[in-house]
């Protein structure tokens, strides 16, 4: 009753929609300097600005998580408080209003305490919040009410992971009522599809959704409710965060189980690479860091980084041993297995420091702890979650270690090249897009930028580290070279944000097709 109450309130209003500007909602869980656990944060943070600047006219919407009251933003409380239906309870909300670092790109706040004022985002001593679905339930139809709430004129939502992927379904179920939701397409971009957002079958009824749509064609994936299948079937357009990963996902394993589904919608899938923000990630200005350097003056710049990082984690300060270093979250994704039996064996036979910063899975971590305390002169590790950090170890270390299992994009390989450390990864998703491997022919075209491998294996691994630790130890001028190349590779958004515009476009007029055959 109280949900047919508002679908009927939503439907008296109507938000103008601008005829020539493309006017765009990035719907996430994450976005920087708000909250952040990985690289949705960083995604969600700097292409809406970079999307300001080539004229989209767009605004962020995120929870109003504890991280983001404490997060030193100025924020202001609008005087907007609404209700609405989740499961048989009806739940308040209000929304605030921020703006995105250097730039005038609204950011709204969803705020309802007993959802968002927790320690952290999604989960914590390992364990997800039990009620996760609820939680993003409300946020998905908050967003939807806050177009209305806004008077806000929207041409396409752009859904950002399973936390947004109820969106495209009451776009299309509930809403399609509405004549002015009708036309509001959406994409859905998938940054990770090993985190699908599954559920018990009976939070089907949190979605206010007819249990109809729960079937093995729409919401349901064996027995459960899966919110990120749920974004993928409704939205208009797909599109994950490099081409490889586009490809690599319609089959298994990358599919998670979903690559029949994303198989199906191939003629709407595609990738775009994640950019950088250089304004940001940039040695050139970046103050965290012991000193600042360019591509012109890096090898006056750089070992200053490398005494300072090699200071900080406790190893000795010599500016001969190569330092790999590592950031990332500490899930069986990244590849740690691997690092770990691969320090074991280098610990005895050769002087390289290895200087590893991350936070995760329990195992992990204790197992890098127990290699910084069982070899402190070689090994450093801090199990923390530090900006400052992650951008040091960039600086000052001379290679940068992804053998990711799988890897969507990945954003740290691309701070390594600005910083002009040398990528180490597995040739996988985004990874294969971005580094090209250090042969004889990619070195005398003048395209290698680090040095890759393609089994997973400690040995493959070994093999590739090898050859860098050779290339550093033995040729530093060929090293140095590679340096230059990746030092002023242009992964910034400049080049990927005209492909969301694109996208959207793209999306918008996949929508209005739709429309005109139904
Ligand atoms: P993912 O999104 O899978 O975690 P990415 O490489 O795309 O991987 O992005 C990871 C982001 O999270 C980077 O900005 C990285 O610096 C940051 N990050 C991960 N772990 C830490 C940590 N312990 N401290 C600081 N930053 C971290």
């Amino acid at each position: 009753m109280i949900f047919d109450t508002l679908v009927i309130l939503s439907a008296m209003a109507s938000p103008p929609r601008s005829e020539t500007t493309l006017n765009v909602l990035v719907a996430s869980s994450e976005a920087c300097p708000f909250a952040k656990t990985g690289g949705l944060a960083d995604v969600c943070g700097s292409l809406p600005i970079e999307l300001s600047r080539i004229g989209v006219d767009v605004s962020v919407i995120l929870p109003a998580y504890r991280h983001v009251m404490e997060s030193g933003m100025p924020l202001e409380e609008l005087p907007i408080h609404f209700d609405l239906p989740i499961g048989n309870k009806v739940v308040s909300g209000q929304l605030l209003k921020s703006t995105l670092p250097n730039s005038d790109v609204p950011i709204y706040l969803v705020k309802n305490d007993e959802y968002f004022d927790r320690p952290e985002l999604y989960r914590e001593n390992g364990e997800d919040y039990r009620d996760n679905c609820e939680r993003f339930a409300f946020f998905s139809r908050a967003v939807l009410e806050a177009i209305r709430l806004l008077n806000m004129p929207v041409d396409l939502i752009h859904c950002n992971d399973w936390q947004t992927g109820l969106i495209p379904a009451l776009l299309n179920i509930e809403y399609i009522a509405n004549p002015e939701y009708e036309k509001i397409a959406s994409l859905m971009t998938i940054h990770n599809m090993a985190y699908q957002g599954n559920f018990w079958h009976w939070d089907m009824l949190l979605t206010g959704l007819d249990w109809k749509y729960f079937n093995m064609h729409q919401m349901e994936f064996y027995g459960h409710l899966n919110l990120l299948k749920t974004g993928i079937v409704f939205a208009d357009s797909i599109n994950t965060v490099s081409p490889r990963y586009a490809e690599e996902i319609q089959s298994q394993p990358m599919g998670c189980g979903l690559e029949g589904t994303l198989s199906e919608k191939a003629d709407v899938l595609s990738g775009i690479v994640n950019g950088v923000d250089y304004e940001k990630w940039n040695p050139a200005i970046d103050k965290h860091i012991a000193s600042q350097y360019t591509p012109n003056n890096w090898q006056q710049g750089k070992p200053a980084c490398k005494k300072a990082l090699q200071e900080e984690f406790g190893l000795p300060c010599d500016p001969q041993i190569p330092v790999v270093g590592m950031v990332g979250r500490m899930a069986d994704q990244k590849g740690f297995d691997l690092v770990a039996d691969v320090i074991r064996d280098w610990v005895r036979n050769n002087d390289t420091q290895w200087i590893i910063l991350g936070t995760g899975e329990p195992n992990h971590e204790s197992m890098l702890r127990e290699l910084a305390a069982e070899f402190p002169h070689k090994v450093g590790v801090k199990v923390e979650f530090c900006e400052g950090k992650a951008r040091r170890v960039e600086a000052g270390s001379d290679m940068f270690l992804m053998p990711s299992l799988y890897e969507p994009c990945g954003l740290n390989q691309l701070y390594s090249l600005k910083y002009g450390t040398l990528p180490v990864v597995r040739n996988t998703g985004g990874l294969a897009d971005t580094i090209t491997d250090a042969t004889p022919d990619a070195i005398a075209a003048g395209t290698a930028n680090g040095f890759s491998f393609k089994e997973y294996s400690s040995f493959a691994l070994a093999e590739a580290l090898e050859r860098a630790r050779d290339m550093y130890v033995s040729d530093r001028a060929q090293w140095n070279s590679l340096v230059d190349t990746a030092m002023q590779q242009d992964w910034s958004w400049k080049r990927s944000a005209s492909d969301y515009e694109n996208l959207y476009k793209l999306s918008i007029e996949r929508k209005r097709l739709a429309l005109q055959s139904s």
